[in-house]
């Protein structure tokens, strides 16, 4: 059916805190060649939206549907293996592991468990050669991330991403914070996942970088979707206005 093309479908999701509903009843639709932003004022919902998708929070309502899986009772873990990635506002990288080793031990975690080691095979290496290659970060391999500036780090985040192979990707601001040169080139990396019929979902301030890349974009206001639409669309609708200057 129709659900099945799409990357993601997410229906009815709430998670409250204490009595304040973060997320209220969220419903989406993405396409696999399609990437898709996500906007709204500071404490709208938007982080914790990403989180009960990934599976960082629990919640005990809604369904979240991966390539045609149902996740919502599947731990972090298991959504991570069934091709769910994300990258944080802030870089998480392991200063005690080189980038290579960023990129291919972290995820044994998922598959392993506590079973993991931090051997890095001659296959893998190539491989993990390859994506930091295609994100200019090649000559820092064998670095520690702590080495690296802010937006290098936030590259090597997505290299993580790259190399989990992902059905979706959710990114968190991955613009904030980084050179305009950086940033044309992360916005020329998304849309090579949506060529590759990667689902990309994008929490992202910028709304300039937004409307080079996205062709829909939801935005949150309270919980809530309030639009839906392209960001001329939606940055014409008086809601959308309101909330923003209710900010
Ligand atoms: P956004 O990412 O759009 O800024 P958040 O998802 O971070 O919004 O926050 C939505 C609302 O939920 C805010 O009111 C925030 O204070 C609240 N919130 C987020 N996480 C927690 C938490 N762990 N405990 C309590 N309240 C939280």
């Amino acid at each position: 059916g129709a659900e099945t093309s799409e990357v993601l479908v997410v229906r009815g999701l709430r998670k409250s805190f204490g009595g304040l509903r973060a997320v209220d009843g969220v419903d989406l639709d993405l396409a696999g060649a399609r990437i898709t932003g996500l906007i709204g004022p500071n404490g709208s919902g938007k982080t914790t939206l990403f989180n009960v998708i990934d599976g960082t929070v629990p919640s005990r309502d809604g369904t979240i549907t991966v390539g045609g899986r149902r996740l919502e009772r599947t731990g972090r873990p298991g959504r991570a293996h069934a091709g769910l990635a994300r990258t944080y506002q802030l870089p998480r990288l392991f200063a005690g592991l080189t980038v290579v080793e960023n990129l291919v031990v972290p995820e044994r975690r998922f598959a392993f468990g506590r079973l993991w080691t931090k051997r890095v095979t001659a296959a893998e290496r190539e491989r993990a050669l390859a994506v930091l290659d295609d994100l200019g970060l090649a000559a820092h391999a064998d670095d520690s991330p702590a080495g690296l500036s802010y937006g290098q780090r936030k590259l090597v985040e997505l290299a993580q991403v790259l190399w989990l192979d992902p059905v979706l990707v959710m990114l968190d601001e991955p613009a904030a914070g980084i050179s305009p040169a950086l940033s044309a080139r992360l916005a020329d990396l998304v849309r090579s996942l949506r060529r590759r019929g990667v689902g990309v979902l994008l929490v992202e301030h910028d709304l300039a970088f937004l409307s080079g890349l996205c062709e829909q974009v939801y935005v949150m206001s309270r919980g809530a979707i309030i639009a839906h639409g392209s960001v001329a669309e939606v940055s014409a609708e008086q809601a959308v206005v309101d909330a923003y200057l209710g900010d």
